[in-house]
This record gives structure tokens, C-alpha cells and sequence, in this order.
């Protein structure tokens, strides 16, 4: 329900308690405070990617959506090859698809948007960091005016469910679809029997926010350009897929063949093993997992 038909409603709590200007003044406390977890080794980082040589690279068509493998220790980017387009990324444990990307712990853990340093973090019981984001040529957008900054975990995907729950459609080339026709191809399956392991998404590119009155999540153009990309460090070994969005650049709507739409590609890389002999690769996490419960003997 609404503001508007509560009001109708006459349901509005709008008489505030006395204390209520006390109540608002508290002050916040970040959930998880920067610096609390170790960060990764940017450094080495730095020095591995300066050795990196590219081995394999594919084209993800526009409106469709394309799986990859990445071996632990490879790094791989989304490029912007043809024009402002947006993405939206899955990665799976490659060996387990039940460890997959936690959009949500992901946020709670970094921001709404991420950036170089950030992880993408799995879901629990595992979570551990699946991926680092090692260069990112839109670092220098940071948040706009409008509070939108680029690479969001806020937003799910577009989808044919919610396409039809509100405009009455069926639309087949939302990302939710894409990414299911390209996992079942990847699996050699319906995308019916595996739409339920898609998850919410990295908006790679998408320049997102919340508005200022309602706090409703708004897009805007991407300022993505042809050569820009996004590079990650696979922490472990991956299945990833990447759905070129419907929506285009997401300037104005997703969910039809409305919007110009372009390829994006997928590049990866072998560095030198020797600069990353340091790096210390993510175990799933170490909770006992008895959630106060009866230990089993
Ligand atoms: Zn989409």
C-alpha cells in the first residue's frame, strides 16, 4: 500500500510522538565499517594484472546472454565494445552451482555500488569472496548529483514475471530469461528446470540510484563508453553468465525491444601464477553451522 491510499484510507500515521525529533536524531551507525575485514592485497594485485596475458575473449549478443569458465587466478573484464550497454552478471561456484553471488551481503558489506577492492561475496553457508574487482575505468564517477553511481548491487534484474505483473506481457529477452537460456545451453537442459538457480545480479555499467523524496531506485543513461571495462580477480574457480540488457543503456526503459541495444564482450587473462604465490584464496566460511542447535553426534 502507498502513502497516497493510506491517506484515503484515512489510515495515515502522520501525528508524530512528542519525542519524535529525538527519536530522528539518533545517530547512524555503519552495519559493517569499512577496515573491520582484511581488504585485499591491491599490490599485488597491481603487479599480477601487469603480467596478464589474454586467452580467451567472447561476444555477448545484444538481448541475449552468454556463460563463461574462469580458473581461480585468472582475471577477466566486460568490455564496452559498440556503445553505451549495460550488463547483468551471475557467477556460480563452477563446481557447485548452489554457491553463487549474494547481491545482498554483497551491499550490506560494501555499499550500494562497488568498485575497485570491493569482493563479490557468495551465499551463505559459504560466503567468501567469489571474485575482486581489480580496475574499473568508471572509477572516476563516483555519485552524481542525483546520487546515482555506476555498478550497482541494489537492483535484482528485469524479468518477464514482474514485466507481465505490471504491464499485462510477456516479454521473452529480459535478463532473468537470458541468463536462464544461457545456463540451460551451458547445462544442456530446459531453461524451466534451472531458472531457479539465476539470482540477483551485478548491474554491470547501470548508473543507478534512489530518488531524493521517495527513495525509489531510479536508472539513468550509462556513461559507460566503447573501450571502458570492469576487471575481476576469480577468487574461485567460476561459471559466470552475462546477459546484454534489453534496456540497453537503461536510460529510459528495459523489458521490450524498445531500446537500442549492444554486444558486450568478455575477456580473460593469465597472469604470471608467480606474482599471486601470496594470495591467499578464500575458504568457505568456518561457522560450525549449529545455529545454536543440537550438535549432531
Ligand atoms: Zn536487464
Amino acid at each position: 500500500m502507498d502513502c497516497s491510499h493510506r491517506d484515503q484510507l484515512g489510515m495515515s500515521p502522520k501525528i508524530a510522538p512528542a519525542d519524535a525529533a529525538s527519536r530522528r536524531a539518533a545517530k547512524p551507525t555503519i552495519v559493517y565499517p569499512a577496515g573491520t575485514m582484511p581488504g585485499p592485497d591491491l599490490a599485488a594485485l597491481e603487479q599480477a594484472r601487469r603480467t596478464m596475458v589474454k586467452t580467451h575473449e567472447l561476444t555477448v549478443p545484444p538481448r541475449d546472454a552468454r556463460t563463461f569458465r574462469v580458473a581461480r587466478g585468472q582475471f577477466f573484464r566486460i568490455v564496452s565494445i559498440e556503445g553505451p550497454q549495460v550488463g547483468d552478471l551471475n557467477l556460480w561456484n563452477a563446481e557447485d552451482l548452489s554457491e553463487r553471488f549474494f547481491s545482498g551481503k554483497t551491499r550490506a558489506l560494501h555499499g550500494t555500488h562497488v568498485g575497485i577492492g570491493d569482493r563479490l561475496w557468495s551465499n551463505m553457508p559459504y560466503l567468501r569472496p567469489m571474485a575482486t574487482i581489480s580496475h574499473d575505468t568508471l572509477g572516476w564517477y563516483g555519485f552524481d548529483e542525483d546520487g546515482a553511481g555506476i555498478h550497482d548491487v541494489i537492483g535484482t534484474r528485469c524479468d518477464p514475471y514482474t514485466n507481465l505483473l505490471l504491464n499485462g506481457t510477456a516479454y521473452d529477452f529480459c535478463c532473468h530469461s537470458n541468463l536462464s537460456r544461457a545456463l540451460a545451453a551451458e547445462l544442456e537442459m530446459e531453461p524451466r528446470a534451472i531458472e531457479h538457480h539465476i539470482h540477483d545480479v551485478l548491474n554491470v555499467f547501470m548508473c543507478t540510484g534512489f530518488t531524493k523524496d521517495t527513495h525509489q531506485y531510479f536508472m539513468k543513461a550509462s556513461p559507460v563508453r566503447p573501450g571502458d571495462f570492469i576487471e575481476f580477480l576469480a577468487e574461485i574457480d567460476l561459471l559466470g553468465a552475462l546477459s546484454a540488457c534489453p534496456g540497453g543503456d537503461c536510460s529510459a526503459t528495459h523489458s521490450s525491444d524498445a531500446a537500442a541495444c549492444q554486444a558486450l564482450k568478455i575477456e580473460i587473462f593469465e597472469p604470471d601464477r608467480a606474482t599471486l604465490k601470496h594470495w591467499s584464496w578464500p575458504s568457505p566460511s568456518a561457522y560450525h553451522r549449529r545455529h545454536g542447535g543440537h550438535a549432531q553426534s
